[in-house]
């Protein structure tokens, strides 16, 4: 398998959901061997954020990574669109501290890498292969992965909420074609209650009912109701892809969680990295570099 970046720049604007404020999204293609990193443009001096564990600063309501005082938030659906539509290499220019939330899903971030086409570089791709289960569990939340071919998840949640209840997804087998039809569309869901208590707070100053699933203790409020009955746990899917993204690479494995969220991903992503006997990295350890042209980008990747 090869690496893979996109064919040619594309943009897009979108609010940010806690700012509130336009942001403009832009992707380049990138090299060989250089990953997923993020480029903070509005700064004088523009900082390159990796798209890695190493680079988490919180998993608190949404995933955000930094360097520095630079931070850029809710960056877990692009993420996890990268990921499933297999973009190792990708630059992602950001004029603000987030993300745009877009829909509250990742169909428009799968329709802009889409639009921008896939390319296949002349560089093995790294894989990560699970050769022995991990396991976490926090009270009655639990997450577990384990030896399996490609990538696959079975997940549970659980609310005492009459429009949620419990809803399952099992056997699901990440590829392309799986994530766009089953997970993409899976929106952000949030509780009246808690979203009020955030606007006071000053946060989710963007959320709303265009990018966000709301309820109230008894209903969904948004108007046209679901994409799917189960859609929160197809959305919880969506984000343990994003939030596994930040290993840095294909994962070769099998996932089972219940009840978990952003903090028990990461916490798995973090027990795998302790556990080194765990598992093995596949494909070529040193990636060559890249030559095809129009791949360069305007600000130099560092070696
Ligand atoms: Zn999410």
């Amino acid at each position: 398998m090869s690496q893979r970046t996109i064919a040619e720049k594309i943009s897009c604007t979108g609010i940010g959901l806690h700012s509130g404020a336009p942001v403009q999204l832009t992707l380049h293609p990138a090299r060989a061997g250089t990953g997923v990193t993020f480029v903070r443009t509005d700064l004088a001096h523009p900082v390159e954020i990796p798209a890695r564990h190493d680079a988490v600063t919180s998993t608190n309501l949404a995933t955000t990574v930094g360097r520095g005082d630079a931070t850029i938030g809710t960056v877990e659906h692009l993420l996890s669109a990268l990921f499933a539509l297999g973009i190792d290499n990708v630059r992602i220019e950001v004029d603000g501290p987030e993300i745009p939330v877009m829909d509250g899903s990742a169909g428009p971030f799968v329709y802009l890498i889409r639009t921008a086409g896939r390319f296949d570089q002349r560089s093995e791709r790294r894989t990560l292969r699970i050769t022995q289960p991990l396991e976490i569990r926090d009270g009655d939340r639990h997450i577990c992965i384990e030896p399996g071919e490609g990538f696959s998840v079975d997940y549970a949640v659980d609310f005492s909420h009459p429009a949620i209840g419990r809803q399952e997804l099992n056997g699901f087998v990440l590829n392309d074609v799986n994530y766009e039809r089953e997970l993409a569309r899976a929106r952000t869901f949030g509780f009246l209650r808690d979203v009020e208590a955030l606007w006071r707070a000053g946060l989710a100053q963007g959320g709303n009912l265009t990018n966000t699933v709301v309820m109230d203790d008894e209903r969904v409020l948004n108007e046209a109701g679901l994409r799917w009955s189960d859609e929160f746990v197809r959305h919880k899917v969506l984000d343990l892809v994003g939030d596994l993204a930040l290993l840095g690479m294909p994962i070769h494995g099998h996932v089972t969680a219940c009840r978990a969220g952003h903090a028990l991903h990461q916490a798995l992503v973090q027990k795998i990295l302790a556990t080194p006997e765990a598992w093995v990295v596949e494909g070529l350890l040193a990636p060559i570099p890249d030559t095809a042209e129009g791949l360069t980008s305007p600000i130099a990747i560092p070696a």
